[in-house]
């Protein structure tokens, strides 16, 4: 049986955490993203955790090396051995040729979003001063505009949301990604979807690229 190892690609704002969340409850393969295991080697306090948050306090992304070494330690383990679906990796093309070293990719998705509706979606994000609560004028807006309904605080945009923060995320975004994108559409394996649309009609396009759910 051929092994679903899934790369799914694309900018924040285009729904591929819970695209993968979908693709892992669908086909029962693990999905693995790479700032989960940031975070839990941190919780965790291991030595990879320590080095990772030095990297997050100066404003840095981890060191390549250090994101294949997590990585080429979590899919040694038993429950990826069937598959798995990678979100967040490979991010670069240093760690595209470190994947080729540990699996063969059967797929890459790449949830296509125009800049322009990543900004709108993620500038529509706004978080109570208070409790921190987070909220999206289009997709789960507050009862009462400006107004946290869990603790009646201030609903206020962050920094991080605003549209010149988040095109300059876009950017590096595009600027990494382009080049692993152009290595694996060489090996004809990435299938774009438009990610705009509602979260079955996306999921739905999926399913049909990655078949029927075999037993495996
Ligand atoms: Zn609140």
């Amino acid at each position: 049986m051929a092994q679903l190892n899934i790369v799914l690609i694309g900018p924040q704002g285009s729904g591929k955490g819970t695209q993968a969340a979908k693709i892992s409850a669908a086909y029962g393969i693990p999905a693995v993203s790479t700032g989960d295991l940031f975070r839990t080697h941190i919780q965790n306090e291991s030595p990879i955790g320590a080095k990772i948050k030095e990297y997050i306090n100066a404003g840095k992304l981890a060191p390549s090396e250090l994101t294949n070494r997590i990585v080429a330690e979590r899919l040694d383990k038993d429950d990826v051995s069937g598959g798995v679906i990678l979100d967040g990796y490979p991010r670069d093309v240093e760690q595209l040729a470190a994947l080729g070293a540990l699996r063969p990719v059967s797929h890459v998705i790449l949830l296509d979003l125009p800049d322009d509706v990543a900004v709108e979606r993620l500038s529509a994000r706004l978080t109570c001063q208070k409790c921190g609560a987070v909220y999206n004028t289009i997709t789960n807006p507050p009862t009462a505009e400006g107004i946290c309904d869990k603790c009646g605080g201030a609903l206020i945009q962050r920094d991080d949301d605003k549209p010149s923060a988040i095109r300059e995320r876009l950017k590096i975004y595009h600027a990494d990604t382009e080049p692993v994108l152009a290595a694996f559409e060489q090996k004809g394996l990435v299938r774009k979807i438009y990610a705009a649309g509602s979260i079955d009609d996306v999921f739905a396009e999926i399913k049909a690229i990655l078949g029927p759910v075999l037993n495996r």
